[in-house]
């Protein structure tokens, strides 16, 4: 094959779309208005010299055991994935939690008049997880491979998380599941918001919540190296504003919100089009805070200690209200919190005793407070005596995370509401939510299906599509 592709936007959908052409001997070319290619899985030093950050994604179920990654084999370039003695903790008040093990069972046996509920929600999802993912890592709207196996998962998940999280009867087995259920970023009294959750959770159990030795980055490097061994170029610092500033190509790839990609065609995209994307909404926003903390966070439960995440919001009722305030625009008082803990599974990334703690609150979309007391406070409450453990942190508002990456609009981390329209067909109500509708152009970013994380996996779709277009 002796054709060309550029990829506009370097963060994992760009480079896992990079690699799949490149695999094909296509000739690509991969620009990054960064210094840094990587988007939402890079890391770094922030608070003191040594200490390694995760700048933006930190916890993977979706990516450990996403069809692309494990496709190219990415530990033959130094990807190598850590487990935490425990996924996930949702402590409460009282000094109990929900915890969240890889093993169902285990999971189950935790959670006492909720244990039996927990397997018959998830056990059965989490067995067949690598033959759902064929269907869900996709667009929903086509043919499933298991219809069946599909129909049995996919009923809940057009449940509210709120009325899902009924079937629970403990304070413990709510709250577990409507944490997971708001990284949805959405009311969760709304349709569907049970989808995002149950996806989580059952790739989880099936594949754990790792985290990247070495952070995210690594994921990021791998995809480099690898495009690099494939004949693959990147170029940092092009920021693409015009289709003017586009080289010639067969195939060209928007790593980018579906805003961006409208005002770089403009006019080029078929009226319908431009008219949807340019029209497509924006979730909540994410305020982020890294910690350096002495001696690790102190929390009331002992499991803590040992999770990769711990999310912080009291009970499912008051997680539910902070969730409908942040989407009405109102900044609560206590907002949703996700704390992560690498450094347990990944000890290079602390400096001695100090340990970097990652975390980010859900706020409304550019929120132009600061909302890193409200975070403190958060931890606190669940860790007594975490203030006097600091000594020093880092902020990133959600104005400045979309300056860091502008598919991050007034900090929406997620590429795009995730409400039920966008949800199911992406930014626009189509069958082929990758096409722009100007041939060989594609929208390959999280904004796509099967949404966000650091699977690759918008990507690889879009560029399997591209593919089948230069085979015609
Ligand atoms: C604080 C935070 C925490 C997160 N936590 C997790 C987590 O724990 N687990 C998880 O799975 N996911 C998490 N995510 C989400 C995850 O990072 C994203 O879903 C993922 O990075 C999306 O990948 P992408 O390739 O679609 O876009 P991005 O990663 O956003 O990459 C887009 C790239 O395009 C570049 N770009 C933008 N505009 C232009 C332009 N005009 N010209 C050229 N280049 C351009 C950007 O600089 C960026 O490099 C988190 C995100 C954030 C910010």
């Amino acid at each position: 094959m002796n054709n060309t592709a550029v990829v506009v936007g370097g963060g994992p959908n760009g480079l896992a779309a990079a690699v799949v052409l490149a695999a094909e001997g296509v000739r690509v070319t991969v620009l990054e208005a960064a210094d840094e290619v990587g988007g939402g899985t890079r890391s770094g030093e922030a608070i003191v010299p040594g200490l390694l950050h995760d700048h933006c994604s930190a916890i993977h179920p979706m990516a450990v055991g996403s069809p692309f990654l494990s496709r190219f084999n990415l530990d033959r370039y130094g990807l190598a994935w850590r487990w935490p003695e425990i996924d996930c903790v949702h402590p409460l008040d009282d000094g109990s939690a929900g915890v969240l093990h890889r093993s169902v069972r285990q999971t189950a046996a935790g959670l006492g008049r909720d244990g039996s509920r927990w397997e018959l929600a998830f056990g059965y999802p989490a067995s067949r997880f690598d033959a759902l993912s064929e269907d869900i890592m996709r667009p929903l709207l086509r043919f499933p491979h298991h219809p069946l196996m599909l129909a049995r998962f996919g009923a809940p998940t057009v449940l509210p998380a709120s009325t899902f999280a009924r079937f629970f009867r403990t304070e413990q087995g709510g709250a577990l599941f409507g944490g997971v259920a708001a990284h949805a970023f959405r009311p969760l009294h709304y349709p569907m918001t049970s989808a995002i959750g149950m996806g989580i959770i059952a790739a989880g159990h099936r594949h754990g919540w790792a985290v990247a030795e070495g952070g995210s980055q690594s994921i990021t490097n791998a995809m480099v190296s690898l495009l690099g061994d494939l004949g693959g170029k990147v170029e940092t610092g092009v920021r693409v504003e015009d289709a003017a500033q586009l080289p010639p190509a067969d195939i060209t790839m928007f790593d980018l919100a579906p805003g961006a990609v409208a005002r770089i065609l403009g006019e080029r995209l078929p009226r319908r089009i431009l008219r949807a994307f340019t029209k497509f909404r924006r979730g909540p926003g994410a305020f982020k805070v890294d910690f350096a903390v002495e001696g690790g966070v102190p929390w009331t439960n002992p499991d803590a200690h040992r999770a990769g995440t711990v999310h912080l919001a009291g009970s499912f009722a008051e997680l539910a209200a902070t969730e409908r305030e942040i989407h009405a625009g109102r900044m609560p008082e206590r907002p949703f919190v996700l704390v992560g803990q690498q450094y347990l599974v990944d000890p290079q990334r602390s400096v001695g005793d100090v340990h970097p703690v990652w975390s980010y609150a859900h706020v409304p979309n550019g929120y132009t407070g600061d909302a890193t007391e409200a975070i403190t406070a958060q931890i606190e409450r669940f860790a007594p005596g975490f203030r006097d453990r600091i000594i020093g942190l880092a902020v990133r508002s959600t104005t400045e995370m979309d300056c860091y990456d502008a598919n991050f609009v007034g900090g929406d981390i997620m590429t795009g509401a995730k409400d039920l329209r966008q949800l199911t067909f992406g930014p626009r109500i189509t069958l082929s939510p990758y096409r722009v509708g100007v041939p060989g152009m594609y929208i390959c970013s999280a904004a796509t299906p099967p949404g966000p994380g650091a699977h690759g996996m918008c990507g690889a779709n879009a560029a399997r599509l591209a593919l089948a277009h230069l085979a015609t």
